[in-house]
């Protein structure tokens, strides 16, 4: 059996993965208050100052905006799930392992999926999803990330959005490691769906996905033959509970919602454009480091992520041992390779809290250690 301390202290980290990211101590106290209701009035005020905040975050005035009671994947599925039915055509832009993963969902509740791009870490190209939407007219959605976290990749938005409004396809868009750390404009993008994840750029801690869906996309989703197969994640029914109806659904996770409040008032505090300029600066600074110890960016110049650097190891320089001395001897976590990049490349995040001038100089102090064997 194993022997159970009198409580769990977590280790001191210095976070610097692709998420989680450090969160701040007033959102830690805001999530320690006493639990109340998911029907109590003032959790419906609470509810309705969030949604509030998140309009402001996503740059929409869409008023289907929630957070999602689950992490970055609850929101994709959500979007998937519901927008989509069996036998739609969805064209998907694949850059990598997040986007891999909105066409297995998609393809999961029904979609006939097609891709375009397909190489990881290389910026799929607006006249490709052009050509793609020409070839098939009738393509009810397009899926793009934003910030592909297994790549480092920054994928351009605006024109692929002109492109999909200008076809008449819903724009659907991964916002997971972008919102709150780079500019995402929801409306001014004509972006349908996006979604993202509490514990990335906004610094929250793990477990919400705040989404928005367009007009367009809740039409769509009114005109659906049959509800989608998801029940917790149906966003029709969710309505019913974060609109006016107050109607339960399912027991909102009071305890995050707070969290989530306290963390999108610190973005706000801030300010939007101080923050994207912030990581525009820090990621920047880290990248340097970064490429004076002999790590290469995988991404092509001008489509790099400044809040995630996605780096090729230096010859000879191990993954896994490394990682680990960094973590026991020095408290950094950064994050290995997924899929075909595991062994190859290193995840360093500056997301949110995490985006400071003295996790970078932690991390340089910790692989000139490392570098010097
Ligand atoms: C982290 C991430 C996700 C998945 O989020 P989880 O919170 O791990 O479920 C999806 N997309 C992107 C781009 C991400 O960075």
């Amino acid at each position: 059996m194993t022997e159970i301390p009198d409580r769990f202290e977590p280790p001191e980290r210095f976070l610097m993965g692709p998420g989680p990211s450090a969160v701040n101590p007033r959102v830690l106290r805001a999530m320690a208050a006493p639990v109340i209701g998911h029907l109590d009035p003032a959790t419906f005020d609470m509810m309705n100052e969030l949604q509030d905040m998140l309009r402001q975050i996503f740059r929409t005035s869409n008023d289907l905006t929630y957070p999602v009671s689950g992490t970055g994947t609850a929101g994709m599925e959500t979007a998937l799930a519901n927008v989509l039915e069996p036998g739609d055509v969805a064209i998907a832009l694949v850059s990598g392992m997040f986007a891999e993963r909105m066409r297995e969902i998609a393809s999961r509740y029904g979609a006939d999926v097609v891709t375009v791009g397909g190489e990881w870490g290389v910026p799929v190209d607006p006249r490709d999803v052009a050509a793609a939407l020409d070839q098939h007219p009738n393509a009810k959605a397009v899926c793009a990330v934003h910030t592909e976290t297994s790549t480092g990749l920054r994928q351009p938005l605006q024109e692929i959005g002109r492109i999909c409004a200008d076809r008449g396809a819903l724009f659907l868009v991964d916002a997971v490691a972008s919102l709150g750390g780079m500019e995402v404009d929801t409306d001014g993008w004509g972006i349908d769906v996006c979604y993202s994840g509490s514990q990335k750029c906004l610094s929250a801690p793990p477990g919400l996905a705040p989404i928005t869906f367009s007009d367009r996309a809740f039409a769509a989703m009114e005109a659906r033959k049959k509800p989608p197969s998801t029940f917790y994640l149906d966003a029709m029914l969710i309505r019913r509970y974060v609109g006016t109806e107050r109607l339960y659904h399912h027991t909102a996770p009071v305890s995050m919602l707070y969290a989530l409040h306290e963390a999108l008032r610190l973005v706000l505090e801030e300010g939007l454009e101080a923050r994207w300029r912030r990581h525009e600066e820090i990621g920047g600074e880290l990248l340097a480091m970064l490429e004076e110890r002999g790590f290469r960016p995988v991404p092509p110049e001008g489509y790099r992520a400044p809040q995630l650097a996605c780096v090729w190891l230096p010859e000879g320089f191990e993954d896994r041992p490394n990682r680990t001395r960094l973590l026991q001897e020095f408290g950094i976590e950064v994050a290995g390779g997924l899929g075909q990049f595991a062994g190859k490349v290193w995840r360093v995040g500056v997301m949110g809290e995490s985006c400071n001038r003295d996790y970078v100089k932690a991390l340089a102090e910790g692989l000139d250690q490392l570098l010097a064997g």
